[in-house]
Order: C-alpha cells, then structure tokens, then sequence
C-alpha cells in the first residue's frame, strides 16, 4: 500500500494538465481504485492487522486528496498566466491603418457636372435602367427600322425590355408627367454592346432638357457655354457642328479645344486640336408631339454628354477600362479631387 502511495505521489507531481490528474484520482482512489481494491482484501487479515491497514489506507487516502488538490492549483494557476501570456496585447505597437474610402473619379464628375446645373436651375431626375423600347426610342422619333435599335447594339431582355441605351427616355418620362416650363438634368448608367479602349457596355451619361415658351438655340449654346468653361476652364474653344439626332432639330455636335495641346494638334486630339464632347440641339416636334407637349406654344433644347469620356479628358486617362477595373492604385490618385 506505501508504495502504492508512492506511486501515486510521483504520477501526480509530474502531471501536465487537469484531465491527467482526474485520470490519477480515478485510478487510484476512485470506487474500483486500486487503494479500494486493496482494502477489499482486509477480510482475511486479523482484527488489529485490519485496524492498522485501514489507518494507513486513511492516511495514504488524505495525503494523495492533499496532493491532488494543491497540484491541481498549481496547474490552473500556469494555465491562466499560458492564457494571459498568449492575449497580451503590446498597447506601444502602431495601430492597424484604417483606409478612408474617396468618392470614384466616374462620380466625382458626374456631381461635379450635376452642381454646375443644379447652380443654373436645373433639377435631377431620374428613370429605370431596364426600360420600354417605346421610351428608349419610339417616342424620341426613333422608327422602328432604325440602325440604333439594332441587336447589334441594344442589350435586350427575354419580356422585351431593353437595358436602356441612352438617358434620353428620362426626359420623356419627365414631360409625360410634368408641364413646362421644364429644367432638368438626368444622370445615370446606360447600356451598350460595345467594348474597346474607348468604349465600356456599361457607362454613364447625363441629359439635360429645358421647355419653355421661346426657348432658343441661343439659351443652348449660353447653357453648355457656361458649362463647358466652368469644367474646362475660361480659355476652352467651344464649337457647334451640325450634326443629325432623331429627337433633335436642329441638331449639333459641340467641341472643345484639345486639352492637351491646346488647339495646336496631338495625339489625342488626331492632330485636329478640336475634341468631341457632346451632343444636342433643339427638342424635335414629333418628341413633344408624343407627350402631349403643344409645339406650337413650347420650345426646348436637350443634350447629352458621356461622363467618363469627360473624366478621361479632365484627368488625362487614355483607357476606359481603368475606370471600372477597380485597382485601388488607380482610384486612390483621385481622392479629393474634383
Ligand atoms: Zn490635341
């Protein structure tokens, strides 16, 4: 039994963990422990043999529970500080860097367009991307055999829908539901089947409209004057080419000035000096023939520009892809600029 004792002491002391030393309580003074297994044998001892035996198996028994008890404060005590070491946090090292986000250079000119408008009069409206052939083209004096409505170039849905192709069918939506005078701007995505270094099947426009009695092709080229100078500054040439759209009569195509050579003739402007930025002109009858709008009574003039061929322009990008590959290299170089 003494040196079933001894036993016990050495496996104890040199026990790791909690569930070694239940293991070693268990085994010896559990129920079938081998210190009950000897004391189950006494019946064939003598009355003062038995006496003394029992004693020793009491005295054995306590100073194994002692031992136990203090190891096993031991072995909680090392596993909190293991824990507390493992957790220790070094408040002196540098924080982790927390990046702010900055508006994307697509966005920022599109507000920075948008304000400009907004400062003339102009308030924002806006309409479904996935829209109705009748107003994406229809009712803007599109006919139906029309080389824009082409699968070539419209994304169309399964119900018939399209992805809209332009932001034009705003302003029907607008004029369907509002009398003039009107003065609206409407910015937002578009959809064409088109990809290359200068073209993107998702990108953005803005369309403005103004109606009005007696408006004039001379409040238009005021208007995108103004415009122009406050996005490219004071000194850009602006020029008015006819040009031909089907909700536009007359119709122009406007230019700036290079702003990369200045008017003497480069790379980017093909040695013109002259750079294509929008198109417009003076709202068609049959448009407001359409919506119910008096051509004999109103007058108006719209336009529409894309923005990312102006953002391209004003930051000097030569590829359209880099505006929506997202490679944060790129966008953080336009953080807090507009
Ligand atoms: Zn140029």
């Amino acid at each position: 039994m003494k040196s079933l004792g001894e036993e016990a002491k050495a496996l104890i002391q040199k026990a790791t963990d909690l569930k070694q030393l239940n293991d070693i309580r268990v085994a010896f003074l559990g129920k079938k422990g081998k210190l009950k297994n000897i004391l189950k044998t006494l019946g064939k001892l003598s009355p003062e043999e038995r006496k003394e035996i029992g004693q020793l198996a009491n005295k054995i028994k306590e100073e194994l529970e002692e031992l136990l008890k203090s190891q096993e404060t031991t072995l909680k005590q090392k596993a909190l500080e293991e824990e507390l070491r493992k957790e220790k946090i070094d408040i002196t090292l540098p924080a982790s860097w927390i990046d702010i986000g900055s508006s994307h250079p697509v966005i920022s000119t599109l507000i920075g367009i948008s304000e400009i408008f907004i400062s003339m009069g102009f308030s924002v409206a806006e309409g479904p991307e996935v829209e109705k052939e009748e107003y994406n083209f229809d009712m803007l004096n599109i006919p139906k055999d029309h080389p824009a409505r082409d699968m070539q170039d419209t994304f169309f849905l399964n119900n018939g829908d399209i992805l809209r192709t332009h932001t034009s069918p705003v302003q029907v939506r607008t004029m369907l539901t509002r009398k003039p005078p009107i003065a609206i701007i409407a910015p937002g995505r578009v959809y064409r089947k088109d990809a290359d270094p200068t073209h993107s099947p998702m990108f953005h426009q803005i369309e403005g409209l103004l109606v009005d009695e007696n408006v004039t092709f001379r409040d238009l080229k005021g208007i995108l004057k103004i415009f122009l100078e406050s996005v490219f500054g004071k000194d850009v040439g602006i020029r008015f080419r006819p040009s031909y759209f089907p909700f536009t009569e007359p119709s122009a195509e406007v230019d700036i000035s290079c702003t990369v050579c200045g008017g003497k003739g480069c790379r980017v402007c093909k040695g013109t000096g002259w750079l294509e930025i929008l198109g417009c002109g003076m709202v068609d009858p049959n448009v407001f023939k359409a919506v119910n709008i008096d051509p004999d009574k109103y007058s108006g003039f719209a336009f529409g520009l894309g923005i990312e061929r102006i953002a391209m322009l004003k930051y000097r990008i030569t590829d359209i892809r880099l505006l929506f590959e997202n490679n944060m290299r790129f966008n953080h170089q336009f953080k807090g600029i507009r």
